[in-house]
């Protein structure tokens, strides 16, 4: 059994559906408000969230006449209460203000915050037993077993939303779970897939965030060009569907038209493609079990010609290396490769690191976390937050070290 519905086997009310996004002024809010935008008819809004965006969220606010608004920074409660003046719609801030969208009665919840952040709201929406878009990876790699045996236990459906587990969520309805043998997802192998290892240590910040074929957040971004987006996925598609290390296979696809596969014991290999667009996973998520009507640009293979694959290289992006080693130590290690990555990523923005040195601090904070003995298997969500917390501070302890060695 997995929260994961396998099968089309689980029947959804008909009628409106009542939706709440957490995260809707991010990118993948921004796709899941297009696709609600298309239909207002079938959907209520019931919550929306946002980190400091007041004005944008306020705006989504009020064109999709949401219940309810909450903003993470406790400090702008006052300019969200008078920019949502005379609307009557209700609104928060603070952590508690996010969890208490996440907890409000809707059908179809959206976890697109971004971060290890979106661990605690998508839990209380896990908690209410409703059906959950998850688009945050974090939430999975930080505390993937107990994130899912929860969601397993409040009869929650968790719809993965992220591109390549979606389309293995397609693919698997092909089979059955023990006729499984792999799965593949792809990577775009990000703007760096033909560069040196010389020239990716010297990275700017404009070359990482160019990303060759999806519009994403700065940080999704970031780890698309090292690959530790890929390491993460890797880990989240363990946690999702309950596969070992072994089972998941990555293949650089620099078009990025096949999402994932599956590969079944009578070898056959059963693929989802689609443009690369965010709005085509996030749709089959608001549709299923049944589909809508898509926003994304059909598929011409014709025009694109060619689909061309290529073996990862562990060695130029060490990153997607890491991930492995961490979902194969176990017990809180990938909880350490995202946070130490967390930290990397923002030293690496505010230029205090190299782009060579975020895969290295990640390394270097594995390794202290592993030689600290801090290998107790992690049994709640609060056991995940200490071993984040720590993995940060353990991380920004090494950081220095990293900057001084790469300048
Ligand atoms: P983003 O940075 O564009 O948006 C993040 C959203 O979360 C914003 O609404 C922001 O206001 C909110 N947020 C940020 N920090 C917060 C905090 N501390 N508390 C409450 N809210 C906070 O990010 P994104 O690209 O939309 O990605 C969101 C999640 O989806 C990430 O986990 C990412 O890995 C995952 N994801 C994104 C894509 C993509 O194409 N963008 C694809 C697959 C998975
Ligand atoms: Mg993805």
């Amino acid at each position: 059994m997995s929260a994961v519905p396998l099968r089309n086997d689980k029947a959804v009310a008909s009628g409106v559906r009542i939706v709440s996004v957490l995260g809707a002024t991010g990118s993948i809010g921004d796709s899941t408000m297009d696709l609600l935008r298309a239909a207002p008819e079938r959907y209520q809004v019931e919550a929306l969230t946002a980190n400091n965006n007041v004005q944008g969220l306020a705006t989504l606010a009020k064109e999709f006449g949401a219940r309810f608004a909450a903003v993470a920074d406790e400090s702008l409660l006052g300019e969200l209460r008078d920019a949502l003046a005379g609307t009557g719609i209700a609104c928060g801030a603070g952590e508690s203000a996010i969890i208490e969208a996440a907890e409000r009665p809707a059908d179809w919840i959206m976890a697109a915050i971004s971060g290890a952040a979106g661990l605690k709201p998508a839990l209380a929406a896990v908690d209410r037993g409703t059906t959950i878009a998850l688009a945050n990876k974090e939430c999975l790699v930080c505390a993937g077993d107990f994130f899912m045996a929860r969601a397993l236990n409040a009869g929650a459906n968790i719809l993965p939303a992220d591109s390549e587990h979606n389309a293995l969520f397609q693919a698997l309805s092909s089979g059955n779970r023990h006729e499984l043998t792999k799965v593949i997802i792809t990577a775009s192998g990000g703007p760096f897939r033909t560069w040196a290892a010389a020239d990716i240590e010297q990275a700017t910040l404009a070359q990482a965030l160019k990303h060759p074929n999806w519009s994403m957040g700065q940080k999704i971004t970031i780890d698309s060009a090292s690959m530790m987006n890929k390491g993460l996925e890797v880990i989240e598609a363990s946690y999702l569907f309950a596969l070992s290390p072994d089972e998941i296979d990555v293949l650089v696809h620099p078009q990025s038209i096949i999402h994932g596969m599956v590969e079944f014991s009578d070898r056959s290999v059963v693929a989802q493609l689609g443009a690369p667009d965010m709005r085509i996973p996030i749709a089959h998520c608001l549709g299923w079990p049944d589909r809508i009507v898509g926003r994304a640009a059909t598929l011409d293979l014709a025009k694109i010609g060619q689909l061309t694959f290529e073996a990862p290289d562990f060695v130029r992006f060490p990153g997607l290396r890491l991930a492995y080693d961490a979902l194969r130590t176990g017990q809180g290690a990938t909880t350490v490769y995202n946070a130490a990555n967390e930290i990397a990523v923002a030293a690496f923005i505010a230029q205090q690191i190299r782009f060579g040195a975020i895969a290295r601090l990640v390394e270097d904070t594995l390794n202290a976390w592993i030689r600290a003995g801090n290998l107790a298997p992690l049994s709640s969500a609060d056991d995940a937050i200490a071993v984040d917390h720590n993995a940060r501070k353990m991380a920004a302890t090494l950081l220095p070290q990293i900057a001084a060695k790469a300048s």
